[in-house]
């Protein structure tokens, strides 16, 4: 008898999530996105890491065209990513996350998409957990770039701060730079976690267009009609907005080649809201932290009211930092009239993967050692 293609998937992303909360409207909504004939090529695509195209030609049982009509229906429905790697097209699934995001994502008004709504929103809420035992973050914040550099500070709106000593920030810490440094290409996309509170009736009033994707990211979702290209200064435009809207930035956890700059905000994104609470393996802090100096302030509650993790309160009129909290965003640092705070390197720094094709093998191999484990101990980490 064929396997059930649909059974399997469900089983494939439990490995990721444990049990699948409504599962039968789950199973429903993926019949509705792919086809039998297209899961048979997404079980040709490698549980973890990449294959080659060519390798899925040499496998599949179908003809050239046939095969490629399915990769383009699997990559639009975020199945999975279609990417060059080292001169050659590269298949690679994506987890449930993925793929709810890129169905929020899409610009029709159907039950599935409001299915795929409530089900990444129970994600959001904290109501599933994505179990993936692994411990190297998948994003990392950038500071506010007024916080850690002069041209960030020299800006349309001033940001009044001492910036530390330009020796000691790299093109890594500052947003600007990794945007001009890595970007042939740039498109803006919905935020996918905004775009799915507003879906559920429990939206913010922060902007929509915030997402921003590059490259090989950003031609795919321009060739799926879910972003939009612009140029680089419309992506500072949005970055500076971003900023003082209160919103911290997060790219890809590695030193270049980044593929997308996420403005989140602590209302719903699943990074800062994971983070809250104290989930480690999504997000990972700057490599910067914040230096108090008490006699400037005021006590005044600004920063209080700005800082995205609730790192800060006040005891006996003075700021106390909770420096496990503290993502080192810099958006205390700008909120301060009185100049009581100002950014300054971490003592330790965690070792930057190169690229972000590093960064997802590194978590792929951890993931994989991961459920290894879990299997042999039967037990299933909850991070
Ligand atoms: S905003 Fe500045 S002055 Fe006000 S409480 Fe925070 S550190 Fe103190
Ligand atoms: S204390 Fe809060 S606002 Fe300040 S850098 Fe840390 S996380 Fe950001």
């Amino acid at each position: 008898m064929a396997k059930d293609l649909y059974e399997e998937l469900c089983k494939f992303y439990e490995v990721f999530m444990g049990p699948l909360p409504w599962r039968d409207e789950f199973r429903r909504a993926l019949e509705e996105t792919v086809t039998q004939e297209e899961l048979a090529v997404f079980f040709l695509v490698p549980m973890s890491g990449s294959a080659p195209l060519s390798k899925l030609e040499r496998r599949a049982r179908l003809p050239a065209t046939e095969l490629y009509a399915c990769v383009e229906r699997l990559a639009s429905e975020g199945l999975i990513m279609v990417y060059t790697h080292d001169g050659q097209t590269v298949c690679e699934r994506g987890n449930p996350a993925y793929m709810t995001e890129q169905q929020v994502r899409k610009a029709e008004d159907t039950p599935r998409r409001a299915f795929y709504a409530r089900f990444f929103n129970s994600i959001l809420n904290g109501e599933v957990s994505i179990a993936i035992p692994t411990k190297t973050p998948y994003y990392r914040v950038l500071p506010v770039e007024g916080t850690v550099s002069e041209s960030g500070a020299r800006r349309v709106i001033p940001v009044e701060v001492d910036v530390p000593d330009p020796r000691a920030v790299l093109p890594v810490d500052v947003v600007s730079e990794m945007i001009r440094r890595d970007a042939d290409s740039i498109a803006v996309a919905d935020c996918y976690c905004r775009l799915t509170k507003r879906l559920v009736g429990e939206g913010c009033g922060h902007a929509l267009q915030t997402c921003l994707v590059f490259n090989r990211v950003a031609e795919a979702l321009v060739d799926y009609g879910t972003a939009r290209r612009i140029s680089y200064d419309e992506a500072m435009r949005i970055i500076w907005e971003a900023e003082e809207a209160g919103l911290v930035h997060n790219v890809d956890n590695c030193e270049g080649e980044i593929t997308s700059v996420c403005n989140c905000c602590p209302c719903c994104s699943i990074l800062l809201t994971s983070w809250q609470r104290g989930m480690t393996n999504a997000d990972s802090p700057s490599r910067y932290r914040v230096a108090y100096e008490a006699d400037a302030c005021i006590a005044c509650e600004t920063c209080l009211e700005r800082c995205p993790t609730m790192a800060r309160s006040i005891v006996d009129e003075l700021v106390v930092i909770d420096e496990a909290r503290c993502l080192g965003c810099g958006l205390c640092v700008t909120a301060c009239r009185q100049g009581a705070n100002r950014m300054v390197l971490r003592d330790q720094q965690a070792r930057l993967p190169k690229t972000a094709e590093d960064l997802y093998r590194q978590i792929g191999r951890e993931a994989m050692i991961g459920i290894a484990l879990q299997k042999l101990t039967g037990l299933v980490r909850r991070s």
